[in-house]
């Protein structure tokens, strides 16, 4: 996938034309809190789970070195391999060393992020392994050459029409318009791959130290074909996917498909320990981990660190106005959202993913639904306050925001002049109170009507409630 998150405000400009696409994110930002509150509303330890969810993960940040160590060991006395691999390139050779192994010229994946990240797809093409996505979603966008837009949900910007043409265009079979016959010939042409390969690659959603296992959490089953019929079976997980225990990944289970999904629990949860032993019926006969840093490590102590709770749930992309608005694409990076504004700067620089951190509206919605309580806002200020100090933002940006600081910075002038333009937005607004054009506002007015105050600043409207109340506003 082509890296174009150094031209996040184009992609913007482009997917608010779309006119799929906002239909599709109009139902998405509806249907998926709804979802979300049904899930936990029958749960009520739900925000006593979180609090756990974030100690544990805590925990192991402090304590990475020991449980990965504690991992590696286990997963060899399984009669697995571990492969440490510090950056991107060194995943993917091992991965094609793995594969070269047995002569691989076709492996099956099961949904990664991680190697989406690595661009190991068109790597294994490059040396002529055929990989195929098995997940529904995966598949569609890779038939269509196109990056996922969401985490969870790789296809979720396109229509059934789009997939009816794709599928005929690729499939050359019948155009089948009806979303189960789509569903149908897709997992036909799936199942006879799973036979073929000779290798198939899984993320991990966790990697359980005290056993050395790797979970998948999925809703296909696409997965648990992908590893357990091919030969070999490579994991491809980050450092920071190991916890404990067993018991720890009892409560993260809890917490991850009604976050995610809305759904209770998922309809796959398959747990690998190592190939297959002589009394399993089948399995992998190779079993590796290839186990990416690509710069997580660096984190550890920083004022960062706290990403590295992220369990890819994707709430935080639902529950986002600037997600919801301009779908995944528009990131131009491997992670979408909330959390792909506070993890590609880690993955592809700073320099090149400089905007995404502004990509927020700090509503705080990202933090409210994290089910690790990652302060998101709080991470993102720390981006654009670095991306500030390192001057990488044009000059006109630098500017802009100087001069803000000297306003912001001057108590009565800001209360001055925010009150003349807030009256003045309000009589443009009249008695619609929308504006469709405003002189500096066309980022907003382009696409939608900007709402226009109601003639007072939101410090006057408060220091009103205050006195109604009898307090005294500082
Ligand atoms: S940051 Fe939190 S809400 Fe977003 S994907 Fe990660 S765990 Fe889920």
């Amino acid at each position: 996938m082509e890296r174009t998150a150094r031209a996040f405000k184009e992609n913007v400009k482009e997917a608010l034309q779309q006119e799929n696409l906002a239909g599709v994110l109009d139902i998405m930002s509806k249907f998926s809190p709804i979802g979300r509150n049904i899930a936990i509303g029958k749960l009520p330890e739900f925000e006593a789970l979180r609090d756990d969810a974030r100690d544990i993960k805590n925990h192991v940040l402090a304590n990475l070195d020991f449980y990965l160590e504690e991992y590696e060991a286990k997963v060899i006395e399984s009669g697995g391999h571990v492969h440490w691999c510090e950056t991107h390139e060194e995943a993917r050779q091992k991965i094609l060393e793995i594969c070269r192994s047995v002569d691989a010229k076709l492996v099956t994946k099961g949904k990664s992020m991680i190697t989406e990240e690595m661009h190991l797809n068109a790597f294994l093409e490059d040396n002529g392994i055929i990989p195929v996505e098995t997940d529904m979603g995966e598949y569609i966008v890779q038939l269509a050459d196109e990056p996922p837009s969401h985490i969870i949900g790789p296809a979720i910007h396109k229509t059934k029409d789009e997939v009816t043409e794709l599928f005929f265009k690729h499939h050359k079979t019948q155009r089948w318009t009806e979303g189960e016959d789509l569903m149908l010939e897709g997992r036909k042409i799936l199942r006879e791959k799973y036979f073929e390969a000779d290798v198939g690659i899984t993320g991990a959603n966790f990697l359980i130290a005290e056993s050395g296992t790797s979970v998948i959490v999925t809703n296909e089953g696409n997965g648990d074909l992908t590893q357990s019929l091919p030969k070999v079976h490579i994991v491809c997980a980050s450092l920071e996917k190991v916890i404990p225990s067993f018991e720890d990944f009892s409560q993260f289970i809890r917490l991850l498909p009604r976050s995610a999904t809305g759904q209770e629990i998922s309809v796959y949860t398959t747990f690998s320990t190592g190939p297959k032993r002589a009394t399993d019926p089948d399995g992998p006969e190779d079993y590796h981990v290839v186990l990416l840093d690509a710069g997580r490590s660096k984190l550890l102590g920083t004022q960062y660190q706290e990403v590295l709770r992220c369990i890819r749930c994707a709430a935080c992309l639902n529950h986002c106005p600037v997600y919801t608005a301009v779908g995944g694409h528009a990131y131009g990076a491997t992670y979408q959202g909330p959390i792909g504004a506070a993890l590609d700067p880690v993955i592809v620089g700073l320099d090149e993913a400089r905007h995404l951190p502004n990509a927020s509206s700090f509503c705080g919605r990202c933090e409210a639904v994290c089910p690790v309580r990652i302060p998101i806002p709080k991470i993102l200020r720390y981006w654009r306050a670095e991306a500030f100090e390192s001057k990488s933002q044009p000059l006109k940006e630098r500017a802009g925001l100087s001069l803000w600081t000297w306003f912001a910075t001057r108590p009565k002038l800001y209360r001055l002049l925010a009150g003349a333009g807030v009256a003045v937005l309000a009589k443009a607004g009249g008695a619609k109170g929308h504006l469709k054009r405003f002189p500096f506002l066309s980022g907003w007015t382009n696409h939608r009507e900007l709402p226009a105050p109601e003639g007072k600043t939101f410090q006057a409207l408060y220091k009103k409630a205050q006195k109604e109340k009898g307090r005294v506003s500082p």
